[in-house]
């Protein structure tokens, strides 16, 4: 198969030879027929000397212009391709888990540039994130029919960075229905979620192993989850054995999804859910004098471009300063920022400022990313957003 060539500037082939996914608008010579090519069309990226690199997906309208799919000049891009890309995720997923529950496609990483899916046996969600996959999009059901023949398919097409890529805003089923919740079993405990209604895919599975930690940590102890949409920290570690969670978010239907999921498992009696913004929950649970044995705190990212990084990062020094004092002696902190363009070392940083600000002394136990159903591309670092760091406070 031969696509229609876009060529590269001079120079601009470093990145990409050294490893990297992406072409941005201005390494590219915009022509005309290159302009004129629908978005989402596979093409073939050349050097600015001429030599073929790679075929990439192409959007002329979005920053991120090419994405790279293969560096297989010869490969075509059709219903075999994308199965085989699906299958390979799928193997390795199967690999790492016993039950189909796991993010089995986490977009560049698993060679499908901008495409999701989270698996909640036999419902599979999709977040078609970018034009490349757009245009895939019936293959990708195809395959995914072919592989896992699942009783629905539910695009979840609204999240913000689909504008970026000129696509539209859209919730829909591609096979099947879905009638009512929708369960998964994590980590021994199982959940009720709502994919068409509930944030992003429904579900966070990038928390798994760190949930498992917590939950270890768990027994006898009063817990408080902030910012815990369905408690899947929470119930966890009540599952665990912990005396009594606090969930504290301001999604009402996280909240409810959270108590459903509690009676579900027999621990309605021991969670107690808070509407309320997490700041003035944390305010007023000072004010009370309230302590925990373990705070979790997992907030939405404070820093969603470079240009708040300054800003949002003062954010997670604040949110450790005003967790600490709600920690026991000898209690834990488990903290997290999901913002892909917050490095470690730096939101590291600023969670020890905080506690050190906090006046709380403590050792750090845990430094840990998301589980490997959500692998990190290794020439895009921003591919390893979460950070989670526990901390046992004296
Ligand atoms: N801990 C959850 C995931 C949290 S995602 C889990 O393990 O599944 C971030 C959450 O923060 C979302 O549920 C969102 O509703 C909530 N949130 C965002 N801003 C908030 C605020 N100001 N106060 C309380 N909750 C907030």
């Amino acid at each position: 198969m031969r696509y229609p060539p876009v060529h590269l500037l001079p120079g601009q082939d470093r990145r990409l030879r050294a490893g990297h996914p992406w072409i941005y608008s201005n390494e590219l010579r915009m022509e005309a027929a290159a302009k004129a090519l629908p978005p989402g069309e596979p093409v073939c990226l050349f050097s600015g000397d001429g030599r073929p690199l790679a075929l990439a997906l192409f959007n002329p309208h979005s920053l991120i212009a090419a994405r790279v799919i293969t560096r297989n000049k010869d490969a075509t891009i059709d219903a075999a391709f994308v199965e085989r890309r699906l299958a390979r995720a799928l193997r390795l997923r199967e690999r790492l888990f016993d039950l189909p529950y796991y993010r089995l496609v986490h977009a560049e990483a698993d060679g499908l540039p901008g495409l999701v899916v989270d698996r909640f046996g036999d419902v599979v969600v999709c977040q078609l994130n970018s034009a490349g996959m757009a245009t895939l999009e019936p293959l990708i059901i195809e395959a995914l029919e072919r592989l896992l023949a699942p009783r629905a398919i539910v695009l979840r097409n609204d999240s913000p960075v689909r504008e970026l890529e000129g696509l539209a805003q859209e919730v829909r089923l591609a096979k099947g229905s879905l009638g009512g919740p929708v369960e998964l079993v994590e980590n021994g405990v199982t959940f009720l979620i709502d994919p068409l209604e509930g944030q992003k895919t429904g579900w966070y599975y990038d928390q798994r192993e760190n949930r498992a930690f917590v939950a270890r940590l768990a027994r006898d102890q009063t817990v408080l989850d902030l910012y815990s949409y369905s408690a899947g920290f929470g119930l966890q570690a009540a599952a665990a054995g912990a005396a009594h969670v606090l969930a504290v978010d301001r999604s009402q239907l996280g909240l409810e999804l959270a108590r459903a999921s509690a009676e579900r498992n027999g621990m309605a009696a021991r969670l107690e859910v808070v509407r309320e913004d997490a700041f003035a929950a944390v305010d007023r649970l000072g004010s009370e004098k309230r302590r925990f044995g373990i705070v979790v705190a997992d907030p939405p990212a404070f820093v969603r471009s470079k240009k708040e990084l300054k800003q949002g990062l003062r954010g997670y020094r604040k949110l450790a300063r005003a967790c600490g004092p709600l920690v026991a002696e000898e209690g834990i902190l488990a903290i997290s920022c999901c913002a892909h363009n917050v490095p470690e070392d730096a939101f590291a940083d600023e969670v020890r400022r905080g506690l050190r600000d906090a006046g709380r002394g403590g050792r750090l136990l845990r430094r840990a990313g998301a589980g490997p159903d959500h692998p990190g591309h290794p020439a895009l670092p921003e591919s390893a957003y979460l950070k989670c760091l526990v901390y046992a406070l004296d």
